[in-house]
């Protein structure tokens, strides 16, 4: 290790005085202090450099150091830094009308600066849009168990794992949960999509909550922070087709499925939906600058129009849609449409389930590996027959494993609460065959270290 004032060893000191780190590492030396990336490959201070098979947090989906994304940004803040989006500004205008242009013309966008913020602001455009068409009973969400919809009070509400909730209860009321879809686990042998338990739990829950309580459904196309859940095809039409037999509208959370990461511009049109409501973040800038988007279908806005006093939504983000977030977002898009980089996931994430199936299958630890684009989870169990999760010390093992080989990757799960068992990667759309053979490579020599 080379001991300078910038060695990792010196900053690892003051990181641990000064920051308040957002999760547990899943070691005590886990932590790394980055100092430039390029591409896929992310530098410590030390000049130790690591593959980052996670994008950040599922979000660098351009790759890192493109100095357009700058660039944009850099002429915009010299043009116009801030202006209120209670008036407007021409970035945002420009982007609304290209993220339309992506989604089908179809809907009005209200920015703000996070996913939590996007998903908390379709709880309150759901709710207020029920009440303005007289359904005052309807303000119940139903989300699924296992999926992830942000930090906040609410959003962590319709969030379906326990152990982020546990020690902040009690959350924001009107919550309810059913069953994700599980091909691993559950309903291995159903083909009409109807008549999987998933969707007939959604069907039972909303009847027995009455449905004409319920205001809306909240789901990831695939469940991603809850261990990479791919539904089976028919599932999400299913659900919808559900939701609007009971009334409720469909919000659908593109945070992390948006902008590419499952071979398509949004991860709801691998299922043929038309979604009422769609949240977006993370990938919208490829986490340059934060900026996050609530697209509604238009119908829905024009119930805002009401000339009555609280007609109008009455919900105030100071940050959201900033100029220079929107400016670089606008690059952003132009540069993943440019590269192609939407086919690029869909075609390299193929290759890598092949890869990653040949290379497994037999591995006494790997029950499943799938996924969809460039994003993949690989569900680590203890005996092939029982399921049972592998012990997290295990999991644990192959990501260390692979860091010190040189590569980030992640873990998730919820499988059992507070099990994280299913191996997490989700690289830079940009990037390139060679990186993702090494991928390769290093976890099954990480995966064969625990046999
Ligand atoms: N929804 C999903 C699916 C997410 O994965 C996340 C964050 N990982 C969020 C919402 C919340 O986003 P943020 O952390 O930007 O608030």
């Amino acid at each position: 290790m080379v001991h300078t004032d910038r060695s990792q060893e010196k900053l690892l000191d003051k990181d641990d005085k000064y920051v308040w780190h957002a999760m547990r590492p899943y070691s005590p030396d886990a932590t790394i202090v980055v100092e430039k990336a390029e591409g896929s490959w992310v530098t410590d201070v030390d000049g130790k450099r690591y593959l980052d098979a996670m994008s950040g947090l599922w979000c660098v989906n351009i790759g890192y150091g493109r100095t357009e994304l700058a660039d944009a940004a850099y002429e915009q803040l010299k043009e116009l830094a801030y202006f209120p989006l209670s008036q407007s500004h021409v970035p945002a205008i420009k982007l609304a009308e290209k993220l339309n242009e992506m989604l089908g013309d179809e809907y009005v966008i209200f920015f703000s600066n996070s996913g939590s913020e996007a998903n908390e602001t379709a709880f309150k455009i759901v709710r207020q849009y029920h009440q303005q068409k007289g359904e005052h009973n309807r303000y119940k969400i139903v989300s699924r168990y296992r999926g992830y919809h942000g930090n906040t009070i609410g959003t962590l509400a319709a969030t379906g794992q326990a152990q982020r909730k546990y020690k902040y209860e009690p959350l924001a009321p009107g919550f309810i949960h059913v069953s994700p879809p599980d091909s691993y686990r559950d309903d291995t042998n159903v083909t009409d999509p109807m008549k999987l338990s998933s969707v007939q739990e959604i069907d039972k829950t909303m009847t027995w909550e009455l449905s004409e309580t319920i205001a809306a459904m909240i789901m990831e196309p695939i469940i991603t922070g809850g261990g990479v859940l791919v539904p089976p095809d028919g599932y999400m039409k299913a659900a919808h087709e559900v939701c609007k037999k009971h009334g409720a509208l469909l919000i659908v959370d593109e945070v992390i499925c948006g902008f590419g990461r499952t071979g398509k511009p949004f991860g709801f049109m691998n299922y043929g939906v038309k979604p009422d409501i769609i949240t977006m973040a993370k990938g919208i800038t490829s986490a340059y600058l934060p900026l996050s988007a609530t697209a509604v279908r238009k119908d829905i806005y024009e119930a805002f129009k009401g000339t009555e006093e609280y007609d109008y939504f009455r919900h105030v983000n100071t940050f959201g849609g900033n100029p220079a977030a929107c400016a670089l977002a606008l690059k952003n898009l132009e540069i993943l449409e440019k590269e192609k980089l939407f086919d690029r996931s869909r075609d390299l994430g193929e290759q890598l389930l092949n890869d990653l199936n040949g290379l497994l299958k037999d591995h006494p630890y790997v029950g499943n590996v799938r996924g969809k684009g460039l994003l993949v989870g690989i569900e680590l169990v203890k005996d092939k027959s029982t399921k049972e999760p592998l012990d997290v010390s295990l999991v644990n093992q192959v990501i260390a494993g692979c860091k010190e080989k040189g590569i980030i990757i992640g873990k998730n799960g919820a499988t059992v609460a507070g099990y994280n068992n299913v191996l997490t990667m989700a690289p830079p759309l940009s990037i390139e065959q060679k990186d993702l053979n090494f991928l390769v490579k290093t976890l099954g020599e990480a995966l064969d270290k625990i046999k």
